[in-house]
């Protein structure tokens, strides 16, 4: 078959709008990769607060440029907030052809840049905050979609570093033979069960075995990239069995691991209900359950939280900050 020139839009004309409205801005010629800002950004523009990346890691929201090179996923997440229903089916990623990783990389700067400007006539904005903001200094590779389906992701890295800025990874799992090729500043996986058949009903995907093999290759990361594990708890479906996660993050090794609640937000509305979004003390105690399971050789620790972001972060106590 011959490869699509770009994504028929024409077919999914209706998602793409819907995606627009919602402020992801495509990027490239193939439409494929898309770059959005966040709350953060333009609250730290203001001098209002920073996300919890931050308060973590010490990213500053407004030089972050939140981005995908994948629009697409193998997984069918329950609490996604992605239309899955338009772009996870019928879309063949062989069929695509890919844009390069310095044409995105470009286009996604040149693109914040744009969504950014304007900011600068407001009162409101600090004057060498926005002069900040204008040069990016790290990437979020996890707006959208799973990263690893692009098949340039270990060169698109590479690019974001040539560009002096520092990369956050987010994966599924589903490909550990990517994970084996890349090495971003800092890579999580998203770990939305802990057993198979939660995993089932949770991903609506058939990938446990390879994501199985991902935790392995977290492991091998050790001491090359800063490695995260993030749970993403939702009340009744998967805040279960913390022997579980226990079990697999001995597998992993992680440097961090970040229990955070599912958020009930965009299309997840449509599936899940409000109370399967657990409050912050819920997370909080399931965290603290995981940590006692962990090995008692082991220093995971819970060292910080965001109550406004529900999220608690368990470290095995590595240095938190990149830089
Ligand atoms: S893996 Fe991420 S992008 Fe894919 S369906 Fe699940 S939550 Fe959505």
């Amino acid at each position: 078959m011959e490869p699509r020139a770009t994504l028929n839009y024409d077919e999914e004309n209706e998602t793409r709008k819907t995606l627009e409205k919602q402020g992801y801005h495509f990027v490239g010629t193939h439409k494929h990769s898309a770059v959005k800002t966040c709350l953060w950004l333009r609250k730290s523009i203001r001098g209002e607060g920073n996300c919890y990346k931050g308060k973590f890691y010490g990213i500053s929201a407004h030089r972050c440029v939140q981005m995908t090179p994948s629009i697409f996923c193998n997984q069918r997440c329950v609490h996604c907030w992605r239309p899955l229903e338009a772009f996870n089916i019928n879309i063949r990623t062989e069929e695509v052809v890919w844009d390069s990783p310095e044409e995105i990389v470009e286009g996604c700067i040149k693109e914040q840049k744009r969504l950014i400007s304007g900011f600068k006539g407001s009162p409101k904005t600090n004057k060498d905050v926005f002069a900040e903001a204008e040069v990016p200094k790290h990437a979020a590779i996890s707006l959208i979609g799973e990263p690893t389906l692009y098949p340039y992701l270990n060169e698109l890295i590479q690019e974001f570093h040539s560009h002096g800025m520092t990369t956050f990874v987010v994966t599924n799992g589903t490909n550990p033979e990517v994970l084996r090729e890349i090495s971003p500043s800092q890579l999580y996986l998203s770990l939305n069960a802990p057993d198979e058949a939660i995993y089932k009903k949770v991903a609506h995907a058939n990938y446990w075995s390879q994501i199985k093999e991902s935790l392995k290759e977290i492991r091998r990361k050790k001491g090359r990239t800063r490695t995260v594990i993030r749970i993403t708890c939702i009340e009744g479906r998967n805040r279960v069995k913390p022997d579980g996660y226990a079990e697999l993050l001995e597998i992993a090794k992680p440097d961090f691991v970040e229990v955070k609640a599912y958020m009930h937000i965009g299309y997840s509305r449509k599936r899940l209900s409000r109370e399967a979004m657990p409050a912050h003390s819920r997370v909080k105690e399931f965290a603290s359950e995981i940590v006692e399971l962990l090995a008692s050789a082991s220093n995971y620790k819970i060292v910080d939280e965001s109550e406004i972001s529900r999220v608690v972060l368990i470290s095995s106590g590595r240095k938190r900050f990149l830089q």
